[in-house]
């Protein structure tokens, strides 16, 4: 039975899986110790999931267990990448190259950097939203600091070449770090294989808790360098202070084990589901195109420009389908998205798009009931559109 309303904004989070929560359950309950508590087995007991849950989330990034520094979510590990590497640097060199395409986190980080006296660099994007790898070789100098991006873009589902970008990195000596929030669980990601130096993830887009997330920090070839920006217990290898998050670490962890175990198979569901949507509305409606690279892309992001369809108004008219705009609201006006303006939309198609976000939980008959609404919808927008105009 078909079950209204239909979740599809996957980017903005996804559903607990079952089987993290069955995990997590006993750490909120008898298995509550603290993991820094060395005194007594609730401790112990503590700890000893969180070595064993740690090593399940390095695991799936192909990285030793003591590289993985647990953190809030991923936009607390983005500061601290992006502020950590900049402090440790700041007496000599001042540069920190990104791409106007990233997420709020990565780039209000650098605008406050800016403040300090940091030059932040911004590469160019195609209508795509892809770097040219060219233009970072070319700016990349002795100032860099850090370079930052993203792995998957979460607006977009425009994937980056990684693995180029890694290599360049390399090659200058320059720390590389990205984003990958949208990427891990999803698609491969090894950091090894890709040059990462620093990499931010989070787990409730990975079908586990809200809350926890992870800094990947290189140990070796070479070691990279970060200055703490929580001081205190020292708890993270001095990292990170802070009593560790022992039911979300574990969550964190086995949603890391699921994904190395499903993910083949569920990406190859979530491109068939993305598929059959996309050519299902395509037949039912003219004037619409995919936001984002045609090929280079993670398919449960699937943001669409309805022409002659306000966002806004075709959300409102089709409330059993949780999606996403391309636009946040503020307290006083709807704001295009930063992502869309840097991909040189026009400002009505901006106002046209929306997102729609498929999952491990997405199924067929989900699909075939959004194409019906969606097509139905879009179609009553429009002729909303037309009327006004020819007022
Ligand atoms: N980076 C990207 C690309 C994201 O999509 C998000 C979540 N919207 C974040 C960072 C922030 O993650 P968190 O919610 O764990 O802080």
């Amino acid at each position: 039975m078909l079950k209204l309303p239909i979740y599809m904004d996957y980017q903005a989070t996804t559903p607990l899986d079952k089987r993290v929560l069955d995990a997590m359950m006993p750490y909120f309950t008898d298995r509550f110790g603290n993991a820094a508590s060395k005194s007594h087995e609730f401790g112990w007991y503590a700890e000893k999931a969180v070595g064993l849950y740690r090593s399940k989330i390095a695991g799936l990034i192909g990285c030793e267990p003591n590289e993985i520094i647990l953190t809030s979510g991923a936009t607390e590990s983005n500061n601290l990448a992006i502020k950590g590497s900049a402090e440790y640097y700041s007496r000599k060199k001042k540069k920190i190259i990104t791409v106007p395409t990233e997420h709020s986190s990565v780039l209000d980080s650098c605008s406050s950097l800016a403040k300090k006296g940091f030059e932040i660099y911004l590469l160019k994007v195609d209508k795509f939203g892809l770097i040219d790898t060219d233009e970072l070789r070319n700016v990349i100098d002795d100032n860099t600091a850090l370079v930052s991006i993203m792995t998957v873009n979460n607006e977009i589902g425009t994937i980056q070449p990684v693995e180029e970008i890694g290599r360049i990195c390399n090659e200058k000596n320059v720390p590389f770090h990205t984003d990958a929030t949208q990427a891990v669980g999803k698609i491969p990601v090894n950091v090894n294989k890709m040059n990462i130096d620093l990499m931010s993830f989070t787990a409730h887009k990975m079908y586990g808790p809200k809350g926890t997330g992870a800094l990947y920090i290189r140990s070796r070839g070479p070691k990279v360098k970060l200055v703490p920006q929580i001081d205190g217990g020292g708890h993270e290898r001095g990292f990170r202070s802070g009593t560790l998050n022992v039911p979300g670490i574990v969550g964190f962890g086995k949603a890391c084990e699921i994904s190395i175990q499903e993910m083949s198979a569920e990406y190859e569901m979530i491109k068939s589901l993305s598929e059959r949507f996309y050519k299902g509305i395509s037949l039912k409606l003219d004037d619409l195109f995919i936001n984002g690279h045609p090929e280079k892309r993670f398919p449960g992001n699937l943001n669409i420009c309805f022409k002659q369809a306000d966002s806004g108004t075709l959300m409102m008219s089709m409330k059993e389908i949780a999606i996403s705009s391309g636009s946040a609201c503020s307290s006083e006006a709807v704001e295009p998205s930063h992502v869309l303006k840097a991909i040189s939309l026009k400002d009505d198609e901006m106002r046209t798009s929306v997102r729609f976000g498929f999952g491990r939980f997405t199924t067929v008959e989900e699909i075939d009931y959004a194409v019906e609404k969606v097509a139905e919808c879009v179609k009553r927008v429009r002729g909303i559109f037309n009327r006004v105009l020819q007022k």
